[in-house]
């Protein structure tokens, strides 16, 4: 079978034949129904390096996937062969506390886990490809009725990222409240919606592409602005008091500098895009009480709240599918910003 493979650091992926996966005693094959394009591939290719990561290439792209049961090895009993489900991307140790809460993102005994910190297409083969190696059950969530793999996919990174960060600060997300997205990418399209669909507080995006703007507004947002204009308009909303919660899904010096300028005393700053900017922290680098906070990814419960959400048609990605033979351009195209909402791979 062909898969994406990124072979070196600080390179392009190729596209190269590879054996089809076989499962062993717990493991699950799957046979890929989409795999989305995600931003965060784009950064592993151009600006990590073996100092950034515990693990490193070869390895097959592809962390935001969802498919149909091909084959399960012996000892298997939650998933049977034929079954939609999607892919629970962060693989822990699956014993520690946090993995029997399904928070593997922050597994505490990660000697134990598939591989350190990462899961497929993070390290290990991911979705790239028309079958992938699933190495336990629990990393594999049926889809409920009412939702395909197709849809699912990009469910599983850019709808359940932003779904963690949305919980974090739902305590301030109230009817009253302001809510600003910076970035109307993958991520950003779908956090809207989650806005939208889990609090009533009103929503203002920010992006520099008219087609994310469109697309914001489309989603459910209030207003979109371009980055120059962010600031002063979140203010002039705002009476001069800013937004309660900010969701940067750029993370870019100036994002973070928008961000953090433009957040209500008492309110939260959400860092979740890695485009690498900094921002010097002191007392008085944002108004008081204002929470600076990171998220990563999602725990596998949030992961079946956001495909219910899909499945009811509150949540539901602009997807763009494209075949993997097309996949070294959809990146490219990804990185120079003509991608709306989220481009997938249909192997
Ligand atoms: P994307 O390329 O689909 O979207 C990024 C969007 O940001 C684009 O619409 C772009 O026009 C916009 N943008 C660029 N510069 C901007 C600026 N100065 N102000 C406002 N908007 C700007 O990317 P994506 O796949 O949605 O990923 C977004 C980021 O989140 C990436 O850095 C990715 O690596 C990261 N990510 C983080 C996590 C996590 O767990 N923290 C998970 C997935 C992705
Ligand atoms: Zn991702
Ligand atoms: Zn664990």
């Amino acid at each position: 079978m062909r898969a994406v493979k990124l072979v070196n650091w600080k390179s392009d992926p190729e596209i190269v034949d590879v054996e089809k996966p076989t499962p062993a005693a717990g493991q699950v094959v799957i046979k890929i129904g989409a795999a989305g394009v995600c931003h965060s591939d784009l950064h592993l290719m151009h600006d990590f390096d073996q100092r950034s990561l515990p693990w490193g290439p070869p390895f097959t792209l592809g962390h935001e996937n969802a498919g149909w049961v091909d084959s399960i090895g012996t000892g298997v009993t939650s998933v049977h062969e034929g079954q939609a489900v999607a892919v629970y991307g962060p693989w822990g140790c699956g014993s520690c506390e946090r993995c029997r809460l399904g928070l593997e993102t922050y597994c505490d005994n990660l000697t134990k886990a598939p591989i350190r910190g990462g899961g497929g297409g993070l390290g290990l083969d991911g979705g790239m490809a028309e079958f992938m190696l699933i190495p336990h059950e629990r990393f594999l969530v049926p889809l409920p009725e009412g939702i395909d793999p197709l849809h699912a996919a990009p469910l599983t990174d850019a709808g359940l990222t932003p779904y963690h960060a949305v919980r974090r600060s739902q305590a301030k997300l109230t009817p009253n409240a302001w809510a600003v997205v910076i970035g109307v990418g993958g991520l950003g399209h779908l956090g809207i919606q989650i806005l939208k669909a889990t609090c009533a507080s009103r929503i203002i995006a920010v992006d520099p592409r008219s087609a994310a703007r469109e697309l914001a507004l489309l989603e459910g947002a209030e207003f979109a602005v371009a980055p120059e204009e962010a600031h002063l308009f979140i203010m002039d909303q705002t009476n001069g008091r800013g937004a309660e919660v900010i969701l940067d899904f750029v993370g870019s010096t100036s994002t973070m500098d928008l961000g953090v300028s433009a957040t209500r005393i008492l309110g939260d700053y959400t860092l979740i895009g890695i485009a690498g900017g900094d921002f010097r922290f002191t007392f008085f680098s944002q108004k008081y009480e204002v929470s600076l906070q990171t998220t990563y990814w999602g725990s596998r419960n949030e992961l079946v709240e956001v495909l219910e959400l899909g499945a009811r048609g509150l949540l539901s990605a602009k997807i763009e599918p494209h075949t993997l033979d097309q996949a070294l351009n959809v990146y490219q195209d990804l990185a120079e910003g003509y991608i709306d909402g989220r481009a997938v791979i249909v192997p």
